[in-house]
């Protein structure tokens, strides 16, 4: 099939488009559509057969869930039932916006949209193409990100398309997503709540709300053998074409050792790809050295984290080095997904 691709701006955002995208899902087709975490793979959730499209377009293992994504709050009761109090603070403190909350879920969604499970994963973007989007497909958008299974999350809509084109009705180009790292995830349909996977909502943000969380342990400890409670976490993510390792330690000294493992791999021939800061550009003497932004503004960081690992995939680079960001607000959900693309090579120094 071919893929067509619409531009759009925030501005004044084309109706007719978004009414034509709408359709498409209302007859079972795929659009990807871009929000404010990364950009999403969409279809009616409903729709048992458009969840199944999706899984095959991506090539996502069927066991793991899609989030479904709403435009108006009240939306939630139709799809999740035994809603808490805490989730109800949740959804007032951060809907619209990248927070993902896990619900005993409704008889109205099909349990291919959930993976199987008798829970829904709802979100509610704060994007107003991806919100105007949804409504016009009929309101319930079943939206895994916009990527081939295992590669990097999309980011602008030219990344959709290389990993896409051909295999869905349409794309709707809303530039580059703002934040650039998917939703946080929390588990609220048991008793305590627990975050699944990190994101831009950081746990102190959501304890100023709900008081303490807790964090999956499989977030935490990603070698410990724990079975991750989002099936999505356990596979393989995220991961450029070179092997990535990540330099942890004192600034001077990972400047320090990366400049050395540099030396030392082109010395056998190899090409390397070093991921580094605006604070630190400067210091890398060989290499294909790529800055995600100043140190000092996290969310540069994240925005910029699945572009470069993208496109270190253009170029035939066969090591990417990378400094380590755990020491920020955001910070966890960057290594999170940082750690996953290195498959946890981490070198301490
Ligand atoms: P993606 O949209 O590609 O970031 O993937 C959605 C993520 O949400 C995956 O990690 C899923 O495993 C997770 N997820 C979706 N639904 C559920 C659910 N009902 N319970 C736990 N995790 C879920
Ligand atoms: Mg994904």
């Amino acid at each position: 099939m071919e893929t067509q691709i619409k531009k759009l701006n925030y501005e004044t955002i084309n109706m007719n488009i978004i009414e034509e995208a709408g359709k498409i899902l209302k007859e079972g087709g795929l659009v990807a559509f871009p929000t404010e975490t990364v950009y999403g793979l969409g279809g009616d959730a409903l729709n048992p057969v458009s969840s199944e499209k999706i899984y095959a377009a991506k090539g996502r293992p069927s066991d793991n869930p899609l989030i479904v994504h709403i435009a108006d709050k009240s939306h939630v009761y139709q799809i999740a039932k035994k809603i808490s109090k805490e989730a109800e603070k949740l959804m007032e403190a951060f809907w619209p916006g990248p927070l993902t909350l896990i619900f005993p879920k409704t008889d109205l969604v099909p349990p291919k949209t959930t993976g199987g499970l008798d829970t829904v994963a709802v979100r509610m973007p704060r994007d107003p193409i991806a919100a105007a989007f949804i409504r016009a497909a009929g309101g319930f958008v079943s939206a895994p990100s916009a990527n081939a299974s295992g590669r990097p999350s999309t980011t602008t809509a030219e990344h959709v398309a290389e990993d896409l084109d051909g295999r869905i009705e349409m794309i709707l180009d809303g530039g580059q997503a703002v934040i650039g790292l998917e939703s946080t995830i929390v588990d609220v349909s048991q008793e305590k709540p627990v975050i699944l996977r990190p994101g831009v909502i950081t746990k102190a943000m959501m304890e100023a709300v709900i008081g303490p969380l807790e964090t999956d342990q499989a977030v935490i400890a990603p070698d410990s053998g724990i079975k991750p409670k989002a099936p999505g976490m356990k596979y393989r993510h995220y991961a450029p074409k070179a092997e990535l390792t990540i330099v942890e330690g004192e600034t001077e000294a990972v400047i320090a050792a990366v400049n050395r493992l540099t030396e030392e791999a082109e010395t056998k021939g190899k090409k390397v790809g070093i991921i580094a800061t605006d604070e630190t550009v400067n210091r890398y003497e060989k290499g294909l050295v790529q800055s995600l932004g100043a140190r000092s503004h996290e969310d540069e960081i994240s925005m910029h984290l699945f572009e470069a690992l993208r496109s270190f995939d253009e170029t035939d680079v066969d090591c990417i080095y990378s400094e380590s960001f755990e020491n920020a607000a955001i910070g966890q959900a960057i290594m999170n997904r940082l750690l996953k693309a290195a498959g946890y090579r981490v070198i301490e120094v």
